[in-house]
């Protein structure tokens, strides 16, 4: 059996010092926010190169605050892609403002910068690109499209910790950058959490205030805001777990790249690294014809994958107002009905990659 994800083998190689660091947390009397979530700001801030990171309980609250503090809001339409996780566009609609989909550029599975411009309208506030799968979306063509309409940038980094971009850290290039710490994500809590980062003391200082009702002192809302504070125990798991990070990096683009060995010649689409990128493989999707079948095979063959993602947001039932029916974003759509995610974390044994490949080197298979 090769599952697609083995949480239980990353917590066998750091369950002591987790452990350790929740027990503090459980003596300490201390369960929301405090200095173990502080400890982690900083951390996560300089690991990204950015002044300041804020804290918050899931990916989707950073994604709203970080929208909420760029300014957008009720009637505002804010550009993003049709093909990622349905949280990216709920937390648009969650301030009351559109999401306006353009398609995505098929080799890298981010929207394409060139169909952007073509979305903006004088409602436009801001874009929203999702650095898919852990590839940074092309973010110099992004920002200066944004300088020109003057337009926010909020990065969609939740599947990107610590990907690449000409050497930027992913989340430090937009106006800010969200982040989520989902069990499964690259860098997971155990249990839920989100962090926005930025280097506009501004936003930092709305986003501070809006996460915790409103308020500057206690008691003094000064704003509508939110109860969108992290928990203590997931600020020091996810401190320990950050000083990890990077070696669980580099598990997982050695296993990628021997993906890309075994998998050459097999007729399927093979994911790639644009150049300038640092991929950090959240999602290792191949893409082929024969989804269903190839499916059904592995899972025959003891192999879990997973489909990432079936439907695209604008074809999503909760998204039928917005009218946009199949054909609309027929890159999307290819995308959508093609990929298929085969297993890869950091401490998967390189057997189980050669498996896989093995498996999909079966001439009838081909895309
Ligand atoms: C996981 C994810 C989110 C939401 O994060 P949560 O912590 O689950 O709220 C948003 N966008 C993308 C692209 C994601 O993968």
């Amino acid at each position: 059996m090769i599952p697609f994800l083995d949480l239980k083998a990353q917590y066998a190689t750091i369950g002591k010092d987790i452990e350790a660091a929740a027990l503090r947390v459980l003596r300490s009397g201390r369960y929301v926010l405090g200095d173990e979530v502080t400890a982690l700001e900083e951390a996560f801030a300089a690991y990204c190169g950015v002044k300041h990171a804020i804290a918050v309980n899931t990916g989707t609250s950073a994604l709203h605050l970080a929208l909420l503090a760029a300014g957008v809001g009720k009637g505002d339409e804010v550009i993003t892609t049709p093909f990622t996780f349905i949280a990216t566009a709920a937390a648009i609609r969650y301030i009351g403002a559109r999401p306006v989909f353009v398609d995505i550029d098929p080799e890298t599975f981010n929207i394409d910068p060139e169909r952007i411009e073509e979305a903006i309208t004088p409602r436009t506030r801001a874009i929203v690109p999702v650095h898919l799968y852990g590839q940074m979306a092309e973010m110099d063509a992004i920002l200066s499209i944004a300088r020109k309409h003057d337009l926010a940038v909020v990065e969609d980094a939740c599947q990107a910790h610590g990907a690449q971009y000409d050497g930027h850290m992913a989340g430090s290039m937009g106006l800010s950058g969200c982040f989520s710490f989902y069990p499964g994500k690259n860098l997971g809590a155990c249990g839920e959490g989100g962090m926005v980062v930025t280097s506009s003391d501004e936003q930092a200082q709305k986003i501070r205030m809006l996460r915790d009702w409103g308020q500057d002192r206690r008691y003094h809302h000064i704003v509508e805001g939110y109860n969108y504070r992290m928990d203590a125990v997931q600020g020091a798991v996810l401190a320990v777990k950050l000083g990890q990070l990077e070696s669980w990096i580099e598990a997982r683009r050695t296993r990628a790249r021997l993906y890309g060995r075994v998998l050459a010649g097999s007729g399927l689409g093979v994911p790639l690294e644009a150049d300038g990128r640092r991929h950090v493989w959240h999602i290792f999707a191949v893409r082929t014809q024969d989804r269903e079948q190839l499916q059904k095979m592995l899972a025959r063959e003891g192999v879990e994958t997973g489909l990432h993602y079936p439907v695209p947001v604008h074809l999503q039932p909760a998204f039928a107002d917005l009218k946009l029916g199949r054909g609309s974003f027929p890159m999307a759509e290819a995308a959508a009905d093609s990929v298929l995610s085969l297993p890869l974390y950091p401490e998967m044994d390189l057997q189980s990659v050669e498996i896989v490949g093995a498996l999909l080197q079966q001439d009838e298979f081909a895309a």
